[in-house]
């Protein structure tokens, strides 16, 4: 414990993706920081969340040199498929944009950043409680903590809150200056994992009459896959028999056809929202990644969000250290919320399109999704719109 700097440049809250990426990219350019994270490390590395990375994100982590075990293990994807009316739409992300995304899993990545934190000797501490900062907008930021009941303060310059979903920090903006923005579905995604191989070498998102469903994978032995399932469900109301077959169901006969159904290792029920706090900058906090920011799943962007966060406040925050000039700091929050914004947009998007509302049986709001998938299926330029989005954006 005695080795914990009692001052530093900047305290990261939050051990997750987010923090362990900034920590590792301040290093990197000769800032110093120490991370808290509230849970123990074996806890951070078995969260099974996000699995898809971006383009830029990629080569983001490649320019970091974090990116070795996912450029050997992960999965390039050169497009996804949508499925809709029996049919079966191959969106093509090489031809229409260049560019790909890859498949790899969240708790592989986390595992990378913890090594790279460790060969760097960046200060991790595991399970810091009560995390409280100090100071927020004075001149003499502090953070105050426990570990294993001994009380801890550390003051720095700035404090990052990369603190998740369920962010402290952020509370740390008064109310005053703080605006949030929401948008809740109404259902939830029902998952389900099985050691069964993939139905399909690349993503299926379906939109069928009766709900979304979509096909993923972790590897050539582990599928997994998610149906639509009203708001109220939890895991209990869908034993292996029904989701399987409510899975086939709403695949193309093609696809369901050639479905490899198994005994369920995993399985959860995920809840979808769309919910931003604005701005992302209180005096010497800067908020990123889920902290800020949270997008359903449907178009894979919460951990790409999270990096683009981190790049860009790590740029602001270096540049800062270099030349004095907090030009950097002040346009960070605008400039990483114009990027979020635009995820959000298509995440929302892609949601609308591919679910079905309910009260959604023949009405009007059901003749444009048809219409919408209808565009998609017959215009490149629809298509390439879709692809660009999906391999993300440029940073
Ligand atoms: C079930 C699930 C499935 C998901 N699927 C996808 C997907 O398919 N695609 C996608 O892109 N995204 C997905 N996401 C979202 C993605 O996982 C997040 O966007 C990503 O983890 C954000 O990283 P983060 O570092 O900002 O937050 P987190 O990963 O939540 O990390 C925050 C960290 O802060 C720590 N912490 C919290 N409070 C404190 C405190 N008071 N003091 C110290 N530490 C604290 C937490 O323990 C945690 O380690 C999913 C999320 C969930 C929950």
């Amino acid at each position: 414990m005695s080795e914990i700097a009692k001052k530093t440049q900047v305290v990261i809250v939050g051990g997750g993706p987010a923090g362990s990426l900034l920590a590792l990219l301040l290093h990197q350019q000769d800032v110093e920081s120490v991370i808290l994270e509230l849970r123990s490390r074996d806890h951070v590395l078995e969260r099974v969340r996000a699995g898809v990375i971006e383009y830029g994100s990629g080569a983001t982590l490649r320019e970091a040199g974090l990116a070795a075990r996912m450029d050997r293990e992960g999965f390039v994807h050169e497009g996804v498929n949508l499925a809709f009316s029996d049919r079966l739409l191959h969106i093509d992300f090489e031809r229409l944009t260049g560019k790909h995304v890859i498949v790899y899993g969240q708790t592989q990545l986390q595992r990378d950043l913890y090594d790279a934190i460790d060969r760097a000797g960046i200060t991790l501490v595991d399970e810091a409680e009560g995390v409280d900062l100090h100071d927020v907008d004075g001149g003499s930021p502090r953070v105050t903590f426990s570990q294993d009941g001994a009380e801890r303060e550390i003051t720095c310059d700035y404090i990052a809150g990369c603190d998740g979903v369920h962010s402290t920090t952020r509370d740390h903006i008064p109310d005053s200056i703080r605006q949030t923005f929401e948008r809740l579905y109404p259902f939830v995604w029902v998952g389900l994992l099985s050691e069964t191989p993939p139905v399909s070498d690349e993503l299926i998102y379906a939109n069928h009459p009766d709900g979304f469903a979509l096909c993923s994978m972790r590897n050539e032995n582990l599928s997994r896959y998610y149906v639509q399932g009203s708001a109220e469900d939890t895991t209990d109301d869908w034993p292996d028999d029904r989701f399987w077959e409510t899975l086939k169901a709403r695949l193309p006969r093609a696809v369901s056809d050639r479905l490899v159904t198994g005994p369920s290792v995993e399985k959860l029920v995920t809840p979808l929202r769309s919910w931003v706090s604005e701005p992302l900058r209180h005096g010497r906090l800067f908020l990123a990644g889920d902290a800020a920011h949270i997008v359903p799943p449907t178009g894979a962007k919460g951990l790409n969000l999270a990096i683009s966060d981190v790049v860009y406040l790590a740029e602001a925050l270096a540049g800062f250290y270099a030349t004095g000039d907090e030009t950097g700091l002040e346009e960070y929050s605008d400039r990483a919320l114009a990027r979020v914004w635009k995820a959000v947009r298509f995440s929302w998007w892609m949601t609308s399109t591919m679910h079905r509302f309910p009260g959604m049986s023949n009405d009007f709001d059901r003749r444009l999704q048809k219409t919408e998938l209808e565009y998609l299926f017959s215009s490149e330029n629809g298509q390439r719109s879709m692809a660009e989005n999906y391999v993300g954006l440029p940073l």
